[in-house]
């Protein structure tokens, strides 16, 4: 190996293109076709449509957007509450906040790091009660207008427990998929459980777009709302004519172009993100005080995020001091998520209480998974986290 290439930085994660990317976007760009109309979006919707059981698909124009229009057609709105993970990214919160709605927080479980199904339904059993068809959290005297559960990670949350639920109880049920595009749940994708379903192709993600992002839909009509409430709820095609106030939340077609480009290597990529996956439990199964990653039995993760928990009880040292060496020596790592629910903006929703998100937040690391990660790379990594931790 070339000595420069020794102390090279390695990145947490980067996009990888190596298909038709530069062939449809030149496409774009030969042909004028740069913005919010064009075959590529067509394309790209058709596609993701065929990877996913022929639900309906509409291209948006990021992973939260499309969130917070499949909330507001899926009937959230101002007061109400919707159900969702402690331990996430913020955008699925965000989301229930735009519509005037509060999210509750359900603590996560280990080892997977998805939001704990035994919880949820216990707070909807103990702390709910059903009037007038409606299902109404004692305490705040307010509905839970929808369960938005986020497949974590690359890996899925026990979907089909959490869709009967839904049905159970009368209420919507969106599936956050953007991290998990690919996974599947006893064989079955995340995305097709519930009543629809958000992705997101942020630069990332397992696929990008640039930006972007996809509401998939079991419904016709839904998606039909959908797309008109992301073009600024315009009813003629010609005439300037609105009958509500709507979005520009349309994806441009050369994000959408790149993204097919993306989407035709998705098998490819979740190929390469398992061998990774298999190559850090190898290398890390055997440390003491290090937790890497772990599969659930009915489960194929897409592995989007490499972690590993650092348990500093038995370890040399914590998570945020191997984040600081790992960063010396040219490895990119990072912290995941401090819960939603100990956000002072969220305080409302956080009455359940969340020991274990936090718990996760103070012991996890991401560490390198781009697609592209080359195995000497792996090597210095792993070699790292066991010089480092090591006692
Ligand atoms: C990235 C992400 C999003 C938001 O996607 P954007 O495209 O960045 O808006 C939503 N939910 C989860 C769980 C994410 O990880």
């Amino acid at each position: 190996m070339p000595d420069e290439n020794r102390d090279a930085f390695i990145p947490l994660s980067v996009p990888s293109i190596s298909g038709q990317e530069w062939t449809y976007v030149k496409e774009c760009l030969d042909t004028g076709w740069v913005s919010s109309v064009g075959s590529y979006v067509d394309d790209f919707e058709q596609k993701f449509s065929e990877v996913h059981n022929d639900r309906k698909s509409v291209a948006l124009a990021s992973g939260t957007a499309s969130l917070h229009l499949a909330l507001k057609v899926a009937g959230v709105s101002k007061g109400d509450l919707v159900v969702t993970s402690a331990l996430s990214f913020i955008a699925p919160a965000n989301a229930v906040a735009y519509l005037g709605a509060d999210p509750v927080f359900i603590d996560c479980e280990l080892p997977y790091y998805q939001m704990n199904v035994d919880l949820l339904e216990r707070y909807l059993e103990d702390e709910c009660v059903l009037r007038d068809g409606e299902l109404i959290d004692k305490v705040l005297d307010r509905r839970i207008a929808a369960l938005l559960p986020v497949h974590h990670l690359g890996h899925p949350v026990e979907i089909d427990r959490i869709a009967e639920i839904g049905l159970k109880y009368g209420i919507p049920v969106v599936e956050d998929a953007s991290e998990s595009i690919g996974a599947r749940y006893g064989g079955r994708l995340v995305g097709t459980f519930g009543d629809s379903a958000c992705y997101s192709f942020n630069g990332n993600k397992l696929i990008t777009a640039g930006a972007g992002g996809m509401y998939l839909s079991n419904s016709d009509e839904a998606a039909k709302q959908v797309k008109h409430l992301s073009t600024q709820a315009k009813c003629d095609p010609i005439e300037y004519d609105h009958d509500e106030i709507g979005y520009n939340y349309r994806l441009n077609n050369v994000s959408a172009a790149i993204g097919l480009a993306q989407l035709e290597r998705l098998d490819d990529y979740i190929g390469k993100k398992c061998a990774i996956a298999s190559r850090y439990s190898e290398g890390l199964d055997s440390v003491q005080g290090i937790y890497p990653m772990r599969e659930s039995g009915n489960c194929d993760s897409v592995w989007w995020m490499y972690t590993v928990r650092v348990d500093s009880k038995q370890t040399a040292i914590n998570s945020r001091e191997t984040l600081r060496q790992l960063s010396e020596v040219g490895v990119q790592s990072r912290p995941i998520w401090k819960p939603l629910s100990d956000l002072d903006l969220f305080r409302f929703g956080s009455r359940l209480g969340t020991p274990v998100a936090r718990q996760c937040y103070e012991q996890c690391l991401s560490i390198p998974c781009s697609v592209g990660l080359l195995e000497h790379e792996q090597d210095r990594v792993i070699d790292s986290l066991v010089r480092m931790l090591s006692r």
